[in-house]
């Protein structure tokens, strides 16, 4: 894969797609650590002398109220704060006006187009990956960058579109998560895997792909309970998958030795965290408890696994996080991992939040922060952000 490094951006025009997709709040950048993570690839474009040009989307628009709330200048002027400099906002994503301010460019200037999904508005072109856009987008440049993470699963002009027609590359941030993520292509061993989360459903292309390469599959979370029925074990109300029990049935046949499943769990009776809740041996559950998290017995067989490992990757939480009481398990396996250097790969979505609510985040070998890039990652699929500029 291209890298930044392996092109000459040089004086050029460079285009970089960045993923300043950031939560707002009453028209206020409510977490700009989407802006902040941009800022070493573009930093190096400046260095180099570049003319930088900047795409991003924001939210999704639809219709035309969703405009003005996915408005991307708010960015500009943080971008302005932490870089120090100028940042030319163009409230456009094509036309007169953006062209000139890009042929007035000198060196070291920047650029922050509009939200390229302002481009949805009539016929999705940014997201169905338009041709003329991309072409469009394209020619306003020289080179492509590539630093948008979270989007290289998704075929759009302002991706793909515009890789196919430049010499194209990924910027540090895609290359920090390829160098975590590829880590796992062809693993040391023991390589364990740890899945949590909702729903079975959910994670079938994970565990279809990933249990070919890995010596454990630790499972916890509320898909532990559909593996436990197909087990035959008594699941009371805990979450069931029932269109997927004859598939966790057919994994655990064909791979006894490395699914784990969890031997206690914390159980209670309503979904909430108003009643009490008792830990339970996995055989003990009545027809009215529900299991919201593992259990100490669980954590300890996990982590025996776990201090062996290799190399580790971890995907959903192992219970309920949400509620203070049902987060005790994901936050001890965190601090497990981290005390013991274990070097494990937190892939995206819900179980990085849990690590960056408990401040584990930070001190993990690798969170890597795609969400549906990095599931489709583990799920071993081809992802077109990348195979374009490939
Ligand atoms: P996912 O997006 O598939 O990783 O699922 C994350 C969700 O799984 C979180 O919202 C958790 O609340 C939920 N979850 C984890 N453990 C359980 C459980 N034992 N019962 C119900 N939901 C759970």
């Amino acid at each position: 894969m291209k890298t930044l490094k392996d092109i000459n951006i040089e004086n050029k025009k460079v285009l970089i797609r960045c993923d300043f997709n950031v939560p707002m709040k009453e028209g206020k950048i409510a977490d700009d650590t989407r802006i902040t993570a941009a800022l070493p690839t573009i930093k190096y474009c400046l260095e180099k002398n570049a003319k930088v040009i900047l795409f991003s989307h924001l939210g999704r628009v639809k219709e035309a109220s969703d405009l003005e709330k996915n408005n991307l200048a708010p960015v500009a002027k943080r971008l302005e704060e932490l870089l120090g400099q100028p940042v030319t906002f163009i409230d456009k994503t094509r036309g007169e006006e953006l062209e000139n301010a890009i042929n007035n460019m000198k060196e070291k200037d920047i650029i922050l187009v509009q939200n390229t999904r302002y481009e949805d508005l009539e016929g999705k072109k940014e997201s169905k990956n338009d041709p003329e856009l991309g072409a469009y987008w394209a020619s306003l440049g020289d080179v492509f960058v590539n630093d948008a993470f979270g989007t290289i699963h998704r075929a759009h002009a302002s991706n793909v579109g515009i890789a196919s027609h430049l010499n194209s590359c990924v910027g540090f941030l895609i290359e920090k998560e390829l160098t975590a993520l590829q880590e796992l292509d062809n693993p040391k061993h023991p390589f364990v895997v740890v899945l949590g989360g909702a729903k079975v459903a959910d994670k079938i292309g994970v565990i279809e792909n990933l249990v070919k390469k890995a010596d454990k599959i630790l499972i916890g979370g509320g898909m532990a309970f559909t593996f436990l029925k197909a087990e035959g074990y008594e699941i009371g109300n805990s979450l069931l998958d029932q269109e997927n029990i004859e598939f966790c049935q057919k994994v655990i046949k064909e791979h006894p030795d490395k699914i784990v499943l969890p031997v206690d769990v914390a159980v209670t009776t309503e979904y909430s965290e108003k009643e009490d809740y008792k830990v339970k041996d996995i055989s003990d559950l009545e027809y009215n408890e529900m299991g919201l998290d593992i259990g100490p017995s669980t954590e300890k067989l996990f982590e025996n696994y776990l201090k062996e490992a290799s190399i580790a990757v971890w995907n959903g939480p192992l219970g309920v996080y949400e509620f203070e009481k049902y987060k005790q398990g994901t936050d001890h396996i965190l601090k497990f991992v981290v005390d013991n250097n274990i070097k494990i790969i937190l892939g995206g979505g819900d179980i990085v939040a849990a690590a960056s609510q408990s401040g584990y985040k930070e001190k993990v070998y690798h969170a890597s922060t795609g969400g549906g890039a990095t599931l489709e990652y583990l799920e071993g699929k081809k992802l077109p952000g990348l195979e374009a500029i490939k």
